[in-house]
């Protein structure tokens, strides 16, 4: 297949975390390649690496070895800055939490993406207003999270994570907290929106139900690709996981793991927009059960003054409407075709 047609492509790819004297070999020899308008599934139990996978592909962790490229672009390589650009550009994400900003109202929580982006104050509530059209939940624009089901606030993820039209859109467990009928209903939605735009669609689950949707399911197990089932023709081929035994360490790669920073969830640009985007992802990490010490991350994302006062202060930028501005740049910018 063409690397043209190719949305992601993985190369070798390793991933080792340590803690203390320990090390986990979270993945290893991972080769995977996902066209433009695919949807694909990574499925495997708890603990095979599904989630690492997904936080690589979207540049929130570095590889202990091994390339990830996104659209063409060495996501594995990209400084933090032009990360944060790139996720707010061509990615969407879904979390199995919602992670909804818990002082912002759900037209507000839709908008957020289109104000990273740097998107004016009517053309974004237009945007946002569409999305909660598509999810049936336009009479619950003003609704606070709290106000709303899992069900709704999942939806509301979704409009969210849609609303910018990325071109990729990553989904971990989006039904993890759902009953099976509301769990059908919000991949029906995933799935008919991503399809109508041709967007390409990542969803991590341990549910072979939710695997059903997809064309491709690359099974994960261990930290390996098993085996990868195309649910369009059938054909099943198989990982390498089978020939198994993990490679030992070696001194190279001690030192690489010593030499390298561990990446956290997205760092600041030192805007309000990053500070609010932190709260997103640190939202996930905060609905994480496993997760004992995320008590205060818990405290900080539902920090309702400080959500507020970063959405108020940004927005304030509005005043001199900037959108019309960054859609010019948009329309010019000679890397991005996807805007063009
Ligand atoms: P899954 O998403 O399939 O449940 P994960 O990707 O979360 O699996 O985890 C894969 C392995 O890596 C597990 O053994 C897990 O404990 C370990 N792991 C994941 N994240 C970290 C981390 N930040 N630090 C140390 N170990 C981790």
């Amino acid at each position: 297949m063409s690397k043209a047609f190719n949305a992601i492509e993985i190369d070798n790819l390793r991933k080792v975390y340590v803690i203390g004297a320990e090390r986990v070999v979270a993945l290893d020899r991972i080769d995977l390649e996902i066209r433009r308008g695919e949807i694909c599934c990574l499925l495997g139990p708890s603990g095979s690496g599904k989630s690492t996978l997904l936080n690589m592909i979207a540049g929130l962790e570095k590889p202990t070895r091994g390339k990830i490229d996104v659209l063409g672009e060495s996501i594995s390589s990209m400084g933090e800055t032009r990360l944060a650009k790139f996720r707010q550009r061509r990615m969407g994400f879904v979390f199995q939490a919602y992670n909804l900003l818990p002082s912002l109202t759900a037209i507000e929580n839709v908008s957020l993406p289109l104000m990273f982006r740097g998107v004016g104050r009517r053309r974004r509530r237009r945007a946002a207003l569409e999305m909660l059209d598509m999810v049936g939940l336009r009479s619950h624009a003003k609704h606070k999270p709290t106000q709303m089901s899992g069900g709704q606030q999942q939806r509301i993820g979704i409009a969210r994570a849609f609303v910018s039209d990325a071109p990729i859109i990553l989904a971990d467990e989006p039904t993890g907290n759902l009953d099976s009928k509301t769990a059908a209903e919000v991949m029906s939605l995933i799935i008919e929106r991503a399809r109508m735009h041709g967007q390409t669609l990542l969803i991590v689950t341990h549910d072979s139900r939710i695997a059903e949707y997809a064309d491709r399911v690359v099974h994960i197990f261990d930290g390996r690709v098993a085996k990868i089932e195309n649910n369009i023709s059938g054909e099943v081929e198989q990982g390498a996981w089978s020939d198994d035994a993990r490679e030992p360490f070696d001194a190279a790669e001690q030192s690489t793991l010593e030499s390298w920073p561990e990446q956290g969830a997205l760092e600041s640009d030192g805007a309000h927009a990053s500070e609010l985007e932190d709260d997103i992802f640190d939202a996930h990490d905060a609905n994480d059960a496993h997760d004992a010490t995320d008590a205060t991350d818990a405290t900080d994302a539902n920090d309702a003054t400080d959500a507020t006062d970063a959405y108020d202060a940004y927005d304030a930028t509005d005043a001199n409407d900037a959108y019309d501005a960054n859609d010019a740049y948009d329309a010019n910018d000679a890397t991005d075709t996807y805007d063009a």
